[in-house]
Formats: C-alpha cells, structure tokens, sequence
C-alpha cells in the first residue's frame, strides 16, 4: 500500500514518512504502566496520544499489532531511593501482597482506558510472564560477552557499543554529565558509569518480594529488559514503532535498544515516538511524588473522561501540556456545543460519495502529518458548517469518531433522544405542528405571525432556532 503516514521520529529528529518492515503492517510496542498506583492522568495523556496513534495507522489502512507490557516486578522509584522498589513500596502502603497490588492497579488502569475509549492493545504482557525469557536473553548477550558479572548482579556493558546515546538528546547527555549524585550509593561494580543491571541478585533491596532463580543465583530482573524480551516474542525481531512517555526515552529505552540490538545483532526498532509531558504550575505531574491527580477524581468533579480526553487532542503530543481547570473547562463547553450541533444535523438525503472521500481525506492528511490531532477535529467543525446533506455528515462524523474516540454520535443521539424523551407526545406533536406553521408564515413573509409563534413557544419552554439545516428546538 501507499506509505503516508508521517511522524516526528525521535531516533533521527526529522518528520519521516513510516516504511514498514512488511508492506500494509505495523508492528506497534507501547511502554505499559508500572501498577503500584492509580494511573495519573499525565500518564492516561500518553496512552491518549498512543491509541490515537494505533487507529490512526488503522484508518488509514495499515494491519496493526500493538503489543504492551505491564511492569509488575518493581523498578527503582528513583536514583535516590532508599531501599525499596516501587511495587513493593506501594504493597506495603496498602498492606497486601506485591501480586494483589499488581492486579488491583492493572485492573484500574484498563478501567480508566476503557472510560476514554483507549483500545486495549492486542497483546497485553504482563512482566512476571516471562521470566525464562528475561533469563535467555541475560545469557545471550553474556555469551556475546555485552554483559559481566559483578558482586552477584548481570550488567550490560556500554563500553562495547559504539554508539550507547542513540537519541543524542540532551537529556541523555546531561544525565550522563551530571553523574552520581551525593546521596546516592556509587554502584561499585558497574565498569562504566552508563552500565545498567541485567539482572539482580545482590542489590540494597534485600527484601524484594519477587524472586526467581537463575543461573546467577536468586535474583530478579533489571527494569529494561521486559520491554526488549516481551517486543521481540510478540512481534518479532524487527519492529516498526515503539512509543512511551518523553521520560522513557533515557534511560530506559537508549538501554533497552543498547540490550536489543546486542542481541539481535541488527537493527531492531524503526521509528520512536515519544508523548511529551501533562505538566502542573509546578512541574511535572508524577506518580511517585504521591499526590496527583487521577480520572476518578475528574469524574467526581463532573468531567465526563471524553471532555479529558479532547483536552488532549486538542493539543500536539510533542509539546508539554500544562493542565488547567479553566482551560477543562472551556472543553466541557466546546464538547457540549460540538454534541449539540451534531444532534441538529437533520435526518436527511443519502450519501454524497464525492463529498465523504473529500473530508475523509482532509481528515487522514492531518493524521498523517504527525498526528494532528488539533487541526483533524476542525474538519469536523468545517464539516459541520458545510452544505453537505444531513446522511453524509453522519456518515463523516462516525468515521472520523474511530480515530478520536469521542463518542459524537452516540452521545449526540442520546441528547436528541434525551430532548424528545422529557417532552410529552401531545408537546412534541404541538410543537411540530407549530414549527411547520411559522415556516409556511415566514414564506408567506408574515414575520409578525413567525415572530408570534417563536414567542408561544417561548412560553411554554422551548426555544427554537433557524439553522442552515432547518429549525431546531430546545427546552429552556
Ligand atoms: P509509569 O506507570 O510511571 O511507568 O508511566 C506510564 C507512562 O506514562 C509512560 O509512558 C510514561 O512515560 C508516561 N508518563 C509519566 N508521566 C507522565 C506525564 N506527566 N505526562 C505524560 N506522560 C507521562
Ligand atoms: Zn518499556
């Protein structure tokens, strides 16, 4: 098929057209969340922005397996961190077991998903799954001599890449200049500063709650090698797309194509995409600082999870995103006014066909520009304001609703539904009867008998208003 879809690929810094490894098929990886906690919603932004991306792909025309991990054996919580890992930590906050905790967040984390209409990948992994795998791949790269063992641990050896900081970013460059910090323990076995753990079995978290055995003894795996093992069982050694958050580009992913392509022994992954930041005033919104915001509380301050979710369509994934309630607020509004003009559109005429390819293809074009996703819904306000018939306005709005995931027509329907179903029928019959007379008035040019008839109805609670499409009503 024709490759047209375009994206800013983190790995060379340039807008590229996607060439897949296998002509029409996407090969798609997504970095899942970490389950000691509840997801915050500058998290849910990057799964947004990612589940765009799939249906995107699929729109288009492309055959997608996206394919997701769960880290449920605990990554460190920071540098800094004293002693515990973050599953065990958030285990011992709620007085369960590292496993019930595992369960209890991923089963909340796909709740939230399913409220902003995210689709669940195809393949969803869990970390814990795959242990023998993890332990493969340890000793395929000691084999090829990327890795050694030291005081009991596996580390990958950057020393024998030429090339460790792929994305060449500054943040990898500054971590790396930066060095160790005063309160942090200098991990004396590492050889080079930039080493990472493989695989643990002696480490200050000697109270691990999860543990394996190994060929080097009881331990547990190193953060980034579930991302590597999990991608390549699913979909094999070369994949076209990964994605995460813009803080998973380093460390996590430079080690995660450090360890990949050292044991593949060839190219890996393609294309990067990384989501930038939901930001607070003060900075970035973070799971481990404890107190941050979730879905759950939006909800029970009256935000529907489509009004979040359109807060972040309507800005670009590569630009941080500062939340603000004025400006959740003002996407209540306009998703409110959206639904209602969408709830107007009359039942009417069939589909133009010429028309429908015409904004689809307006629609596609701005996905295809790295993932407009801001410029896309403005064909829909386009559409809105067009002469185009009634059926294929519907038809326009269904279709590009795959993609944003806003539910426009179903919750337009249920409006109207709504709207009829609180007048009576003998009302509802009035009111017909009345809208037909005024029209039949205005024809005859008696506006004092139209602007008679507007104001009876006034009177009785519904307002009308004359639209391109017809006159509509409402009850006021
Ligand atoms: P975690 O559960 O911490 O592993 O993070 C899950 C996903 O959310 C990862 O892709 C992170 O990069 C991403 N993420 C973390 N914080 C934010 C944020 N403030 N805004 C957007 N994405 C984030
Ligand atoms: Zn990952």
């Amino acid at each position: 098929m024709e490759n047209r879809f375009q994206m800013f690929n983190t790995l060379t810094r340039k807008v590229e057209t996607i060439i897949p490894n296998e002509d029409g098929k996407i090969g798609m990886y997504t970095c899942g969340p970490t389950v000691y906690h509840f997801a915050h919603v500058g998290n849910l932004r990057s799964y947004i922005m990612e589940d765009v991306l799939e249906k995107s792909l699929r729109f288009i025309g492309y055959d997608v397996k996206r394919v997701m991990n769960i880290t449920d054996v605990g990554h460190l919580s920071d540098d800094a961190d004293s002693g515990e890992d973050k599953m065990l930590k958030g285990a011992k906050r709620e007085n369960k077991t590292v496993m019930e905790i595992a369960k209890f967040y991923t089963d909340a984390f796909f709740k939230d998903c399913e409220a902003l209409n995210i689709k669940r990948p195809d393949v969803v992994e869990p970390a814990t799954n795959c242990i023998p795998e993890f332990i493969h791949m340890v000793e395929e790269l000691l084999k090829k001599d990327y890795a050694y063992v030291a005081g009991g641990n596996v580390y990958f050896d950057t020393s024998k890449l030429d090339d460790y900081l792929v994305f060449s970013s500054a943040v990898e460059k500054e971590a790396l200049k930066e060095g160790v910090r005063d309160d942090v323990d200098v991990d004396e076995n590492k050889k080079n500063k930039s080493d990472f753990v493989l695989w643990f079995t002696k480490s200050k978290f000697e109270d691990q709650a999860l543990k394996w055995d190994s060929p080097w003894g009881v331990g547990y795996p190193g953060w980034h090698i579930e991302c590597s093992c999990i991608s390549i069982k699913h979909l094999g050694e070369r994949m076209d797309i990964h994605c995460g958050g813009i803080d998973n580009m380093f460390p996590h992913h430079t080690n995660e194509i450090a360890q990949s392509e050292a044991y593949l022994g060839h190219k890996w992954c393609n294309y990067w995409l990384h989501v930038h930041h939901l930001v607070e005033k003060g900075g970035k919104m973070s799971k481990s600082k404890g107190n941050f915001l979730t879905l759950s509380v939006l909800q029970e301050q009256g935000y529907e999870p489509v009004v979040y979710r359109l807060f972040c369509l309507q800005s670009h994934y590569r630009k941080p995103l500062e939340f603000s309630y004025d400006v959740l607020d003002n996407m209540k509004n306009a998703y409110e006014k959206l639904i209602k003009k969408i709830a107007e559109i009359p039942e009417e005429g069939t589909v133009d066909e010429a028309a429908y390819a015409d904004y689809r293809k307006k629609f596609e074009d701005c996905l295809c520009n790295d993932v407009n996703t801001s410029t896309a819904i403005t064909v829909i306000y386009d559409l809105l304001k067009s002469d185009v018939n009634g059926a294929t306005k519907r038809k326009i709005i269904g279709d590009c609703d795959y993609v944003l995931s806003l539910d426009l027509l179903k919750n337009a329907e249920e409006l109207k539904n709504g709207a009829s179903a609180s007048v009576d029928a003998e009302l509802l019959k009035f009111i017909e009867e009345k809208i037909a007379e005024r029209k039949e008035a205005k024809k005859a040019k008696d506006f004092a008998k139209a602007d008679a008839i507007r104001e009876e109805l006034l009177q009785k609670g519904i307002a009308i208003k004359d639209t391109r499409e017809g006159t509509v009503w409402e009850q006021v």
